[in-house]
């Protein structure tokens, strides 16, 4: 068993939490009660009070109910973030319904399979997705489709650089239903069961493997991490979070949706990802905290007006699902003087299993196992229990782990693996963890290059190629080659300065004078990006794919 150090574990926090046994909208209602007149989201200069959005949660709720949507019933949100994310969310759960969050850069026929695996009745749509929606004909069991223009929510005279998909012009009527139509109900809403085991949300996870499987969240294990989260990262009233995370996903739920809705911080809510708009929205609301993903920070620095904005109200840069590059925490002490605090989990946990204590961060670390978390690092062959420094999959038990996966009980079961009576989740990963009991990714279980026998962990190749001074995104896949069974390549994107300056022959020659003969890449190609999921990742097994096709393997 795993065991936590002195001095590692945040000196303000209790080992174990109580969380509060109810459904989830009670927090909202709460913050409501509490804070009425204060922000709850800046949307583009547009300020949406507590009061405001609390009322809009119980219209919605009404609305849904008039549509049929009854306790239980599955609601789709294919939604870029936008105040109506949030509306219709709390909505949802607040009518007893469970909320399917949907990555809106699927296409139709990923979105049909999603909406018919969760048998939705109804589906929230971004006005620029309507052609996806309109092409699902009766492939779905979709009973009605809630039209969501994020303009609604622009001011006269935004604050912000507005995206073209918010400034688009509204689309001709397509036979949805308004979102006026919908918040046309009572604000008082329907009674519900209030039950925190019930089911609340259904996420998918990544699309990058495999067949989606939507993960079983209750009111309790999003309740859970939103706790523990608010605590850890020391999120407090007088919070201001810069939203750039994307919603549909379980790091940007939690951490820039449910965790300031529930200590009732104000959100500075952007639609996209755009460096210049981050910027400015940082040094003109004073955003205390950013949670982001790696390759954020990464545009984020290379951003040359970087020195003419006051980032200086920064107290907290963080985020997970992906290592942040160590040469870009170090960019980014040397700009802020802020420790990049990168956390760790899956959809499966909805976000958070472990955390780097704010106070002792390490960087490239996924963090020491949250409050209630117990942990196990074992060897994927034999299932043996491994010590400090020795490399395996981990497996993770606590409140916030899924249920289960929805309609799929071999995939559960395959999931899980029971020792000494407790459930522990498979991650796939494979980590080791340190003397302090801090854990580290080598990398997914699956993810591993064979060269002639030599095992090549694509993510130290990577970290290697961050410190490049050229290297803006480097992607690390193994080629197949006819001698060695496989070789390393690297998909490198250049910092612009040094296109046309730099050629790949030089980069392959760097590498080889830093890391041992098996692991330095052979092979390094240019790109202009890599390609990503809708969360940020890098979807490395693309590219892997593709050298499979090009090797005809
Ligand atoms: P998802 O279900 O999309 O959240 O993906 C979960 C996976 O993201 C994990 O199994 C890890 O492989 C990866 N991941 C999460 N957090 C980190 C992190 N801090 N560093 C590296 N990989 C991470």
């Amino acid at each position: 068993m795993f065991t936590r150090h002195h001095g590692v574990w945040p000196p303000h926090l209790p080992k174990h939490l109580d969380y509060p046994r109810v459904p989830l909208w009670e927090f909202l209602e709460t913050t409501v009660r509490r804070f009425p007149d204060k922000p709850a989201i800046i949307y583009y200069g547009r300020s949406i009070p507590y009061r405001e959005l609390g009322e809009a949660v119980h219209r919605v709720a009404a609305g849904l109910r008039r549509l049929g949507v009854q306790p239980g019933d599955r609601v789709a949100l294919y939604l870029q973030n936008c105040p109506q994310f949030v509306i219709a969310f709390y909505g949802i759960v607040r009518a007893g319904g469970v909320v399917v969050p949907v990555n809106p850069m699927l296409r139709a026929e990923e979105l049909a399979y999603i909406l018919r695996d969760s048998e939705a009745k109804v589906l929230f749509a971004g006005d620029e997705l309507s052609p996806a929606v309109e092409s699902l004909g009766a492939r779905t069991e979709v009973r009605a489709v809630v039209r969501v223009v994020y303009a609604d929510y622009l001011p006269q005279a935004p604050s912000l650089p507005v995206p073209e998909v918010v400034a688009a012009p509204r689309r001709a009527d397509s036979g949805f239903v308004a979102w006026d139509e919908l918040l046309d109900a009572p604000a008082a809403p329907p009674e519900v069961p209030t039950d925190p085991r019930r089911l609340a949300v259904l996420p998918y996870t990544s699309g990058s493997t495999g067949t989606p499987k939507g993960c079983m969240h209750t009111h309790a294990t999003v309740i859970t991490n939103v706790v523990g989260a608010a605590y850890w990262n020391g999120i407090a009233p007088s919070t201001v979070h810069l939203t750039v995370l994307p919603l549909f996903h379980v790091t940007g739920l939690q951490h820039s949706m449910n965790v300031p809705l529930f200590v009732g911080a104000t959100s500075v809510m952007l639609t996209r990802w755009d460096r210049d708009a981050a910027l400015q929205a940082i040094a003109r609301y004073a955003c205390t905290h950013w949670m982001n993903i790696s390759t954020m920070v990464i545009d984020f620095l290379h951003n040359p007006r970087l020195r003419r904005e006051d980032v200086s109200s920064l107290l907290f840069v963080g985020g997970g699902g992906a290592a942040l590059p160590e040469a870009v925490g170090e960019r980014l002490f040397a700009l802020t003087g802020l420790r990049y605090v990168e956390g760790y989990g899956l959809t499966e946990t909805i976000s958070q299993t472990h955390f780097n204590p704010p106070h002792r961060p390490k960087l490239q670390c996924l963090g020491i196992p949250a409050p209630d978390v117990d942990c196990k690092v074992v060897d994927v062959a034999t299932g043996r229990e491994l010590g400090p420094g020795e490399e395996g999959e981990l497996l993770v038990s606590g409140p916030q782990v899924m249920e289960g996966y929805w309609n799929k009980p071999d995939e559960t079961e395959a999931a899980f693996v029971v020792i000494d009576g407790r459930r522990y989740l498979r991650t796939g990963d494979i980590v080791r963890y340190d003397e302090e009991g801090y854990f580290f990714l080598v990398d997914r279980a699956k993810r591993m290059i064979n060269a002639a026998g030599f095992k090549v962990w694509p993510a130290e190749v990577e970290s290697y190629l961050y410190k490049h001074p050229a290297v803006q995104e480097a992607c690390v896949v193994g080629v197949p080659d006819p001698r060695k069974g496989e070789e390393v390549k690297a998909y490198v994107v250049l910092r612009p300065e040094y296109r046309g300056r730099v050629t790949p022959e030089a980069i392959v020659d760097w590498c080889r004078q830093r890391m041992a003969a098996y692991k330095y890449p052979r092979q390094v190609e240019f790109v202009n990006s890599l390609p990503k999921s809708g969360s940020g990742k890098v979807l490395w097994r693309v590219l892997q794919e593709r050298e499979r096709q090009r090797a005809g393997t």
